[in-house]
């Protein structure tokens, strides 16, 4: 099977065990090398709470040492908003147009594909998986349009599919629904309450050494 890239984009702020369950699961079914890649600024949604160069060295703590999971930095040497396809067509101009790649996706941004720009012509350059979230039921058969009529001629069930092509295909990628969410996180950070068993330990140790989302020094600090 020729190598499978897999992209896998978005705030990251902070990375959490649910980013890293999809993209493990991604990289083990589909036999696939999966880049994390951070938006410098997301344009579907407000600014976020760390800065650029925190939520990369957060990425990078988390992907250390996994085999097949790598940290990709170039939207964040890019000016303006964060486009999917400007990334995509810079790795096409990179990887040329046979390697087949694909872009992983939680269901809930695949329900709002419509609003992504030229998103009718991402699948020209390549696949997009979907990673089951909670709260965001697909139903392949009930889709809104247009995603109903966008979708159903693409949809494939095997890895396979995704390595036979270079772009063009849809495949839902199932694993335990994963309750993490990065709002949630910062949420529990500012409030006080458990965290960090929700995010990698040297994450969580990074989040609590630069202060980031309101967390203060651990309990025990000091006492060791
Ligand atoms: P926020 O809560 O701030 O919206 P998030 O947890 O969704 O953040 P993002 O960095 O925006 O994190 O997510 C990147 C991608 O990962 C998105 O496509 C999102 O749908 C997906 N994703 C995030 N958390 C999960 C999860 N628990 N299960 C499946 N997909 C997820």
């Amino acid at each position: 099977m020729a190598p499978l890239r897999i992209q896998y984009g978005g705030t990251f702020d902070p990375v959490h065990d649910g980013h890293l369950a999809v993209a493990r699961s991604a990289r083990d079914r589909l036999h696939a090398d999966v880049w994390l890649m951070p938006a410098a600024d997301p344009p579907h949604k407000g600014p976020t709470e760390a800065s650029a160069s925190e939520r990369l060295a957060m990425l990078q703590l988390a992907v250390a040492g996994q085999k097949h999971l790598h940290v990709d930095d170039r939207e964040l040497h890019r000016a303006g908003p964060s486009w999917t396809i400007d990334t995509l067509v810079d790795l096409r101009r990179e990887i040329g147009d046979a390697a087949p790649l694909a872009i992983l996706i939680g269901a809930d941004s695949f329900l709002g594909l419509p609003t992504w720009r030229s998103w009718q012509s991402l699948t020209d350059f390549a696949h997009i998986v979907i990673a089951e979230r909670p709260g965001s039921r697909i139903d392949q058969h009930a889709l809104p349009e247009p995603l109903h009529s966008f979708a159903a001629p693409r949809w494939c069930t095997s890895a396979m599919a995704l390595h036979d092509a270079p772009a063009g295909r849809l495949l839902r990628l199932k694993l335990p629904l994963r309750p993490e969410s990065s709002t949630e996180l910062r949420a529990r950070i500012a409030a006080g309450q458990p965290w960090r068993a929700w995010t990698p330990p040297a994450v969580a140790d990074y989040i609590e050494r630069h202060r980031l989302y309101g967390a203060g020094p651990r309990p025990d600090a000091g006492t060791r």
